[in-house]
């Protein structure tokens, strides 16, 4: 990193993924780096400020951050906070003077919103560079440190030495996509795909299951088959199986059910703008939007699909007594 990189910095969104990947830049920035923040919610940044007094500067909003910093960070839910943080017209970054800035939302949003930020600024700001830069891992993995970034640009891009160690301090890995809205097409795909293989995960455990087989087993049969995947290896749906997996842990830790419909809606709306053929994406769709509304599953990992599609969880043998 130059030494004159990341003096001024902003982050806008200090939730579940924000805070850490914060607290990341805090720790890891050098000394002489200022870290301008600002969220809706007031005790988020009181948090983060009075850690860091001398580093982590509070600002009154989007435009604020957007004014005080050279290069910004936002995460926020999704494309309506997007718009709004980038695109308001008395408070959003894009009513600052942001020539020459660097803006990275790492926020899971729709690929037709990140384009429209992309192209409201290159309009206005021909200078300024904006990039779409989703993250997978989890919060567990922001904490640690261990987050993908998945950025929306080429290898070539002329912004790449500066994008990929700022991401570093926050993750273990950037994988440049390739172009402007393809990180979040990319992370979208994987979480689409993720979605699928927990639900057929649940439903082929749970025949098995029914069927006389030891979980153990199954999972076993699956990890030297041709079914081998990290839903049944690490996150395992059926409790106690793999005892690290959330499951294991009343489906506590992890990626929340309703996340997980959110980009599933998201995947399947970009399958039909982009003219793919999905024949999974309306019954997971419906799956996860039924579980994310049932009280026995809200709030948890969203591999409580299993439970939710009536999966047997106290199988165990001395449980049973069997
Ligand atoms: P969160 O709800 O915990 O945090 C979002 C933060 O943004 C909140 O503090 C909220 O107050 C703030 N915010 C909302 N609107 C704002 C605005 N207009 N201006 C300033 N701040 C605003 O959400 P999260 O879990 O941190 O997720 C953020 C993004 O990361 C989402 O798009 C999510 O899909 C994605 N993501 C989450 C996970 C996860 O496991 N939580 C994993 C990967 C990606």
């Amino acid at each position: 990193m130059g030494e004159s990189e990341f003096k001024k910095l902003g982050f806008v969104g200090l939730g579940a993924m924000g805070k850490p990947m914060l607290v990341h830049l805090a720790n890891k920035l050098p000394k002489e780096s200022r870290i301008y923040v600002y969220d809706v919610v007031e005790d988020a940044m009181n948090e983060v400020c009075s850690k860091y007094p001398e580093r982590v500067l509070r600002a009154s909003s989007a435009k604020d951050v957007a004014h005080q910093a050279d290069t910004i960070i936002t995460m926020v839910p999704e494309g309506s906070h997007v718009r709004s943080v980038y695109l308001d017209p008395s408070h959003g970054v894009c009513s600052a003077d942001i020539s020459n800035k660097l803006l990275i939302d790492c926020s899971t949003i729709d690929t037709a919103t990140s384009l429209e930020v992309k192209e409201h600024i290159e309009k206005h700001f021909p200078t300024a560079s904006f990039y779409d830069s989703p993250v997978s891992g989890g919060v567990v993995g922001a904490i640690k440190g261990t987050i993908a970034f998945f950025l929306g640009c080429a290898e070539s891009d002329p912004n790449i030495k500066r994008l990929t160690p700022l991401m570093e301090m926050m993750g273990k890995q950037v994988i440049p996509c390739g172009g402007p809205s393809l990180g979040l097409a990319a992370k979208l795909s994987n979480n689409y795909l993720s979605g699928v293989i927990a639900i057929a995960c649940s439903e082929a455990f749970d025949m098995g299951m029914r069927s006389g087989l030891d979980p153990r087993t199954l999972a076993k049969v699956y990890a030297a088959g041709t079914a081998q995947n990290a839903i049944c290896d690490r996150f395992c749906p059926v409790p106690h199986v793999y005892p690290e997996a959330p499951s294991s842990g009343g489906y506590k830790q992890g990626f929340k059910v309703q996340l997980m419909r959110k980009d599933f809606g998201l995947a399947v709306d970009m399958a039909k703008r982009v003219g793919s053929k999905n024949v999974l994406g309306e019954v997971g769709l419906e799956t996860y939007d039924g579980a994310s509304k049932d009280p026995n599953c809200r709030d948890l990992d969203s591999r409580v699909v299993y439970r939710y599609l009536g999966g047997n969880e106290d199988w165990q043998p001395t449980k049973n007594g069997a």
